[in-house]
């Protein structure tokens, strides 16, 4: 390795966004968060795992600014980026065509469908949907039609990507080809990643990092690393590390969970 790449890795990356002593509290009286502290990192891919209910979508929508925090702060290094969405649900317009679908952010822009075409074919080639631009969502499995969502997320090339347990609907084999991809278009466009999941092992194999939560009220418990190269392919689920961060990982979304029930 040479120097050059030594002091790469060392150098600590720049905050792209820190929320401090974070509390929401809705106007029916639940407290989604309490107190959360959350740094989210230039182009880590960070993972939030934690039980139902412990404000992991509270918190993702205040990143994207769809909801304010009732206390604490939200700090962004410089301006908001751009941000794309990602949530369960592949929300697409049934009435419109997979071209039309991933056209809409760019339309919102004012963005006319010429000037709009190669980047929505970029973004169509990005998920391998190139082919199917003039197809309709009910014509593509849930599988294809997350793709969709993933590119129409992707096509004003966002910094940042927020996903909101995107991949909890999908048979495990499209799953897994899922995170393979994201995983390669992430590191392609350096796009920093803030993934909420129930799944520590889709959590592991995804992350640079993982933030446990635990809830009522919703906060942080746990903060691992994981301690491998982000390249990553299947070999990566037979290595120690991996079996490692998924038991410490397990054992941190345990204790989150009975520290739940003992209240
Ligand atoms: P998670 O995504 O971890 O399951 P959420 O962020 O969706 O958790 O919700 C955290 C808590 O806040 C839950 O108790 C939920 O019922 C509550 N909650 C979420 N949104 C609202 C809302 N708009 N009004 C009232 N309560 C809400
Ligand atoms: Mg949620």
């Amino acid at each position: 390795m040479t120097d050059a790449a030594v002091e790469v890795r060392h150098r600590p990356a720049p905050v792209l966004v820190s929320l401090r002593g974070v509390s929401k509290t809705f106007p029916n009286g639940t407290v989604a968060l309490s107190r959360l502290d959350l740094t989210v990192q230039a182009g880590e891919f960070l993972s939030l795992i934690g039980p139902s209910g412990c404000g992991k979508s509270t918190a993702l929508r205040m990143l994207a600014g769809l909801t304010e925090p009732s206390t604490g702060a939200i700090s962004w290094t410089g301006t908001r980026p751009e941000i794309g969405f990602v949530f369960q649900e592949p929300t697409l317009m049934p009435w419109a065509s997979v071209f039309n679908n991933v056209w809409l952010p760019l339309r919102l822009r004012g963005i006319g469908k010429a000037e709009a075409r190669p980047r929505i074919e970029d973004a169509l080639a990005m998920v391998g949907l190139e082919s199917f631009a003039a197809s309709y969502p009910r014509e593509l499995s849930g599988g294809m039609k997350m793709r969709v969502s993933i590119a129409r997320a992707l096509v004003l090339r966002p910094p940042l990507l927020l996903m909101d347990e995107p991949f909890a609907a999908l048979d495990e084999i499209t799953r897994s080809r899922l995170n393979d991809d994201l995983m390669r278009l992430a590191a392609e466009l350096g796009t920093t990643v803030v993934f909420v999941t129930h799944s520590v092992y889709e959590s592991v194999y995804l992350s640079s990092r993982i933030v446990v939560m635990a809830a009522r009220p919703g906060r942080a418990v746990a903060e691992l690393a994981v301690e491998a190269p982000r390249e990553r392919d299947e070999d990566f689920r037979t290595t120690p590390v991996y079996a490692e961060t998924c038991r410490r990982a397990s054992r941190a979304l345990h204790a989150a969970m009975s520290g739940q029930d003992a209240l």
